[in-house]
């Protein structure tokens, strides 16, 4: 395992572009998953800049490494391009996008973002898949209906339908997290097991430690009986 204060490849990616470009008042993409899977998550990473590898995180960026050079190829008639830079302005963010997929004629583009694990019952993946799908309408200037989720774990597609609701989710959520980039301030911790467990932040965050900080008589007590206290 690495520890860095750092970001992984497609966070740097879209860290970088965001400072290069100036577009300082650009989101990444990334952080929309992040702030639906866990505001304090995303507030570490793009408020904190604290980035910690683990197995799962290590496994992503495996599964992302054939998608994370730039390049196109012909598959089954399908033209696919690879590493797409993204951005939108309505929305406020920038990134790239794994797979974009040009269907039929005209060509249509259909982004497809890779994924270790499986389907999720959050709805973080399809935000950031739906986002990606508003930078390609502002950006080519057409109707994006559906994109796909591919999972390492099932190696199968499944496909997202861009309907209203997903399309006013996202927006949402691209505004609240640049509220929380205007406001600089990492939400405190929500601890849940299933969460935090596989959580790269865990050491961190540590969320069951901040849930309930030691009390100032439990540090007295302790300090009395000899069983010793914080920072002896
Ligand atoms: S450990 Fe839990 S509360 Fe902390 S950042 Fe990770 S998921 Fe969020």
């Amino acid at each position: 395992m690495t520890s860095r204060k750092a970001s992984p490849s497609s966070n740097a990616r879209e860290a970088e572009r965001g400072t290069m470009n100036g577009e300082a008042e650009s989101i990444p993409l990334s952080a929309l998953q992040h702030w639906l899977f866990c505001p304090r998550q995303c507030g570490l990473i793009h408020v904190e800049r604290i980035w910690r590898e683990n197995l799962f995180t290590a496994q992503g960026r495996v599964l992302h490494a054939s998608t994370d050079k730039k390049g196109h190829e012909q598959r089954k008639g399908v033209r696919v391009l690879k590493a797409v830079e993204l951005f939108s302005a309505r929305l406020g963010v920038h990134g790239v996008a794994d797979v974009v997929e040009l269907h039929g004629h005209p060509p249509r583009p259909v982004p497809v973002e890779y994924k270790r694990g499986r389907p999720k019952a959050h709805r973080a993946d399809e935000v950031q898949l739906c986002a990606q799908a508003i930078c390609l309408e502002e950006m080519m200037q057409v109707e994006i209906p559906r994109g796909f989720l591919f999972y390492g774990q099932t190696r199968r597609r499944k496909e997202v339908r861009f309907d209203t609701e997903l399309r006013e989710l996202t927006a949402r959520v691209a505004a609240e997290v640049h509220e929380l980039m205007r406001s600089g301030r990492v939400p405190p911790p929500a601890y849940d097991k299933a969460r935090c467990g596989p959580c790269s932040l865990l050491s961190v965050c540590r969320p069951r430690r901040m849930a309930r900080p030691p009390s100032v008589s439990r540090w007295l007590e302790r300090a009395i009986t000899g069983s010793g206290a914080p920072g002896t």
